[in-house]
């Protein structure tokens, strides 16, 4: 697949579903990706990315953004509070707040700079033991902790278990949205993005078929 081919599936999933294209954000998730790959997917005009790792992205975008000018770039992995400082000096957007102690520091930190990454919580939809995110019983609390710490919450996110149908997830990540009435909803991947946005989805978060399969050293 492709960056161009990805983009014309997303313009006829919304045009089936009565969408505007406007309202789905496609990032592109360059984790791990080689430069080359990187780098045509931005000569092609695309200008909001996607990465796991904080050195990993401060090594990369300095050079593309001196290239290309502006792009925004989203951290959608971990994120250790000992990298907070790092993370919100380079990202437009942090999709991984998964625990007070990191909303604190991230709220701390925008009072110290006077600005701030918009933010998301991440849920842990399938409750799965091995995974980041806040446990669906009590993410409303979380949320109404996070609204007393003056950061820009945007709304959730969620990886869904891998072998599962992920569309009752992205339902549930939903519901959680609304009913704590938060607009934006990170969900959906190269292999179900489709079903994200038929539920709702305003960030999809697509790399290997934009970019090709990953290859870790
Ligand atoms: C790597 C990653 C993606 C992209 O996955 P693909 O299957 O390659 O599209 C999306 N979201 C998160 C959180 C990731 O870590």
């Amino acid at each position: 697949m492709s960056y161009a081919e990805i983009t014309a599936r997303i313009h006829e999933t919304c045009q089936q579903l009565g969408r505007a294209e406007g309202s789905v954000h496609l990032i592109a998730v360059s984790k791990v990706q080689p430069q080359d790959r990187v780098h045509a997917v931005l000569a092609a005009g695309h200008r909001l990315f996607g990465e796991n790792y904080v050195q990993e992205a401060q090594a990369k975008w300095p050079a593309f953004r001196a290239e290309f000018g502006p792009v925004a770039v989203h951290m959608i992995g971990p994120l250790q509070t000992n990298k907070a400082k790092a993370a919100v000096e380079l990202f437009d957007a942090i999709h991984t707040v998964d625990r007070p102690s990191l909303a604190e520091k991230l709220a701390r930190l925008a009072q110290e700079r006077g600005k701030s990454p918009a933010v998301f919580v991440q849920v842990n939809t399938g409750a799965e033991p091995q995974k980041a995110g806040i446990l669906p019983e009590t993410v409303d609390d979380f949320i109404a902790t996070v609204r007393t710490m003056d950061l820009p919450l945007q709304g959730l996110m969620c990886i869904p278990p891998e072998a599962e149908d992920p569309a009752p997830h992205f339902a549930m990540l939903a519901q959680i949205a609304a009913r704590n009435g938060l607009s934006g909803l990170s969900m959906g991947m190269s292999s179900d993005f489709e079903a994200a946005i038929a539920h709702g989805a305003t960030h999809i978060r697509v790399g290997s078929a934009i970019f090709g399969a990953r290859t870790y050293a």
